[in-house]
């Protein structure tokens, strides 16, 4: 698939462009997400589209837009760890806007139907300032066992193939190698050491075969999705993965492999251990190994949905809702007795979502939105998993530092690091109310600075209306 990036057409019409962006932000009061130090008074001059200078005395030189602050809090530009802007031809042009309207100025893609060259030409209009969007990192280099868990996956059913595949993933400029659940152990534990020899972060899945200590062993750098960690927990994880090993071993099909693992849900709720998930969530503190939980993904099967004509529904294309609307297999199959099951195992994931965060493994704020996704939103869904997060029990300035200061360290960007200062990206969101008390005002944000272009509310509202018009 070649797509024909009209991204963002809107910029043109409605929106400041970069060269005219040069702008100076007085009295507003910096937030530092890391110590939760408040700064107030400040001005802020941005020149291209970096942090020229900050201070309490600053003037504005001579051609820069003046924004008055008005003593609102600015805060660096939330990442989203976890998305898919291309599983479809055009998804950039709605998901890129999403993201800016919600303060989300960085993303980083999980994995793609587009060719990497198409990626990466969108990512460098990005950086260029042509097209006006988040921050974008290519990890979606997914290597899946044949034939492969979604079309275009990198396949490796040997080390040898693991080793030819990460050659070839090094050479075509991904940022990170992202292991898939069918992988077997051989493979996968070949896959990290030809990574590592890259200097690339194995990221992604842990395999089905393969325990989350073999994983921290490995020295896998990221982990996607939560589930593994509950399981982790449970005295029952080397049955399971045996059970898995067996049924692969054999030769089953999907459908039978698939019903093994429908029943470890229940195994962890009956053996999860207290005592073995300290000692886990210590080591697993201790490798540095981040994780993005994507928690907001249960809402899909616990019917948490929004109304058909709420605002983040209407900013969809038409299509993408019905094919949303559709009968889903993995719902209908839910029996009531099932569906106690998955509440169960959501309030256990919860619970142990809080004692890893409180064990000190590093968290990265993460969705899963794509529109292959239903019920998953470019965007809000940040917003909501971070909302989730406080309803756990971190604070809001916990929650906030898993979307701001862990991403782009994670990343390795040598200009954003999560705090506001000189030579940064210019990369910000201006609140009305002070985050640190309550994050509701994200869903408002007075203003969005993405790459030096400040969008102020009216510009946020033209963008707004346009989406929702092409949602008709
Ligand atoms: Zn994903």
């Amino acid at each position: 698939m070649r797509p024909f990036i009209y991204s963002i057409a809107i910029a043109a019409s409605a929106l400041p462009d970069r060269a005219a962006s040069d702008a100076f932000l007085t009295n507003v009061t910096l937030v530092d997400i890391e110590t939760g130090a408040l700064s107030e008074g400040q001005s802020v001059l941005i020149e291209d589209n970096r942090i020229a200078d900050i201070g309490r005395d600053l003037s504005a030189p001579i051609g820069f837009s003046r924004y008055e602050g008005g003593g609102a809090y600015l805060i660096p530009g939330l990442w989203d760890s976890h998305v898919h802007i291309f599983s479809s031809a055009t998804e950039p042009d709605t998901a890129l806007p999403l993201y800016l309207i919600n303060g989300v100025t960085g993303i980083r893609d999980m994995g793609a139907l587009w060719p990497i060259d198409a990626q990466q030409e969108l990512q460098a209009r990005i950086e260029a300032g042509e097209v006006l969007g988040p921050r974008l990192i290519l990890s979606g280099a997914w290597v899946d066992a044949t034939p492969g868990s979604w079309p275009g996956m990198f396949l490796a059913d040997t080390p040898e193939d693991a080793r030819a595949v990460v050659d070839r993933i090094a050479a075509e400029g991904w940022a990170a190698v992202k292991s898939y659940s069918m992988l077997d152990e051989p493979t996968y534990l070949a896959l990290a050491e030809a990574a590592h020899e890259y200097d690339l972060p194995l990221v992604g899945h842990i395999p089905e075969r393969v325990a989350l200590g073999t994983a921290i062993d490995a020295g896998q750098d990221g982990m996607e999705h939560f589930g593994r960690v509950a399981m982790a927990c449970a005295t029952g994880e080397e049955r399971m993965l045996e059970d898995v090993r067996r049924v692969m071993a054999n030769g089953a099909d999907q459908a039978a492999i698939f019903e093994v693992m429908a029943g470890q849900n229940r195994v962890i709720l009956e053996t999860w251990d207290q005592a073995l998930c300290d000692e886990m969530l210590a080591r697993l503190a201790a490798s540095g190994m981040h994780v993005s939980p994507t928690l907001v993904v249960a809402d899909f099967y616990t019917g948490n949905w929004p109304a058909p004509d709420a605002p983040r529904m209407r900013m969809i294309p038409a299509e993408v809702r019905e094919a949303w609307g559709r009968p889903d297999f993995r719902l209908e199959a839910m029996t009531d007795e099932v569906r106690d099951l998955a509440a169960e195992s959501i309030a256990l994931d919860r619970r142990t979502f809080l004692m890893t965060h409180r064990a000190g493994v590093p968290i990265l704020a993460s969705t899963d939105a794509s529109f292959a996704n239903p019920y998953l939103f470019h965007g809000f869904s940040l917003l909501d998993e971070l909302d989730l997060y406080v309803e756990i029990g971190l604070t809001p300035r916990e929650a906030l530092y898993t979307a701001t200061v862990a991403p782009p360290r994670f990343f390795g960007l040598s200009d954003q690091d999560g705090t506001i200062a000189p030579g940064r990206q210019a990369d910000l969101v201006l609140l009305d109310a002070n985050p640190l008390e309550s994050l509701a005002t994200l869903r408002r944000p007075r203003a969005v600075i993405v790459g030096g272009v400040v969008l102020d509310r009216a510009a946020l509202d033209a963008l707004e209306a346009t989406l929702l018009s092409e949602g008709e």
